[in-house]
């Protein structure tokens, strides 16, 4: 028999909550979505994403008109979804240091993907989640937000990022909950070079997107990000690139000092990554991304009334491409239990107890492997030792199963 008391609380409407909802709202579950910014992609700066082994989850999550318009949302709309060889290579000499290899993979913006993903999704903006209280009955949960407004449901999943409130809550103490600082420069600009000859250039080698190490430890990376007037426009394309290399940042350098210390290190590399940097526009943003990590461990879930899924569960360095994958893979199988719950087949505390004992030892070695693949990754003599260049985008071994079937070959 259907439960009747099944109201999912869902905060945080990044992907990972959207999808989340997206799944529940197929499903027929009530759910309420509740997101602290004013509006979506209000303050967030960009970058792209490979989704790759995770992928084919996104059928079942997603209702079928969604889900169709995903080749639509490509960063490289000719190629859409695609199998193929992610190309590493050398910053200095431009030469191909190897092809990793993926299967039906694509690349998205985040906010375009995130657009998507809200289609239909009814968001409550300008919520932040301050406080989360247990009713003493065993049964139920509710929501507190600064602007003092209290929300009752039958649990409360945490989908609130890197930073996530809904994990102190979940460890009972914000010092275990708080994430450890990656210590990295990392830079992230969103680049029009508003010159068809130089897009076109750029692009030539290369079409989607490519990896450079440089010899002197630091990466460079660029992807199409957009066509907004389509691929005969090359003057409008839209460029993701990311520049960087070990060590504390200087959180007080404005845009113009950013740019001057990337640009510094793009003159030694090779083409076609050294035009691809020097042509950037004097007035380009250069965003600093924060990078943390938290290793994954178990959490008091209160009787399954409270988890979490996505960043807020596992946030990890982003370079070997596996955070969105494991989000996809988090709210497919959370999906999987709450079905079984709220169509009265299984019990919600087994199913979130079941839920997690998959989910945290895979987020834990995951994040554990980024963290180490981020250190290799930017130490030359180190590179070629790296876990992307060992398992590629692979999932973990033994983490790797979709509905009981192998699934690590897809990558
Ligand atoms: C540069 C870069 C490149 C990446 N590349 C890849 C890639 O190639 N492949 C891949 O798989 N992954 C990649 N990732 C990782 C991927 O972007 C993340 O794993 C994913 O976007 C996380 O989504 P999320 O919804 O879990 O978290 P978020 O996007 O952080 O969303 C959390 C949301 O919760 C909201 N929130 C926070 N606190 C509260 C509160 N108290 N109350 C209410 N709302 C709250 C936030 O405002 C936010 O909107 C990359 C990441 C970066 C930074």
């Amino acid at each position: 028999m259907a439960s009747t008391d099944s109201h999912v609380i869902v905060i945080g409407a990044g992907i990972t909550g959207l999808l989340t909802c997206q799944g529940l709202k197929k499903a027929g579950i009530p759910y309420s979505c509740f997101e602290r910014d004013a509006s979506m992609n209000y303050r967030s700066n960009e970058w792209t994403m490979a989704i790759h082994w995770a992928r084919p989850l996104l059928e079942d999550i997603l209702p079928k008109e969604v889900h169709d318009k995903f080749p639509t949302i490509a960063c490289n709309p000719i190629a859409g979804i695609h199998s193929g060889l992610y190309p590493i290579i050398h910053g200095e000499t431009g030469e191909l240091i190897t092809g990793v290899p993926y299967t039906e993979g694509l690349r998205v913006p985040r906010s375009r993907m995130r657009a998507l993903c809200a289609e239909g999704i009814d968001v409550q903006y300008g919520k932040t989640l301050v406080d989360i209280a247990f009713n003493e009955s065993g049964k139920g949960v509710v929501a507190t937000f600064s602007d003092g407004t209290l929300v009752s449901g039958s649990m409360i999943v945490g989908a609130d990022g890197p930073r996530s409130r809904v994990r102190e809550t979940a460890m009972g103490d914000a010092e275990l909950a708080a994430t450890t600082s990656f210590p990295i420069f990392h830079t992230n600009m969103t680049v029009c070079y508003n010159d068809a000859e130089k897009a076109k250039y750029v692009r030539e080698k290369y079409p989607t997107s490519y990896l450079a190490l440089s010899d002197r430890s630091f990466h460079a990376f660029q992807s199409i990000s957009s066509m907004p007037d389509g691929p005969d426009h090359p003057e409008s394309w839209i460029f993701h690139m990311a520049m960087a290399w070990m060590g504390e940042s200087d959180n007080t350098m404005c845009y113009s000092e950013r740019l001057a210390l990337i640009k510094a290190r793009a003159d030694g590399l090779g083409e076609p990554a050294r035009s691809a940097f020097m042509w950037m526009p004097e007035d380009t943003e250069v965003h600093k991304a924060d990078i943390s990590y938290w290793i994954s461990q178990p959490w008091e879930n209160r009787e399954g009334r409270l988890t979490l899924v996505g960043d807020a569960a596992h946030p990890m360095p982003p370079y070997r491409g596996q955070g969105l994958n494991h989000c996809v893979n988090d709210v497919s199988k959370l999906l999987k239990g709450l079905i079984a719950v709220h169509s009265g087949e299984a019990n919600l505390s087994e199913t979130i107890a079941e839920y997690e004992s998959e989910m945290i030892p895979r987020g834990k070695e995951e994040v554990t492997c980024s963290v180490e693949n981020g250190r290799m990754l930017h130490d030359w003599n180190k590179v070629q030792e790296s876990p992307v260049f060992r398992r590629g985008f692979k999932p973990m071994d033994g983490h790797d199963t979709r509905q009981g079937q192998e699934i690590a070959q897809t990558s």
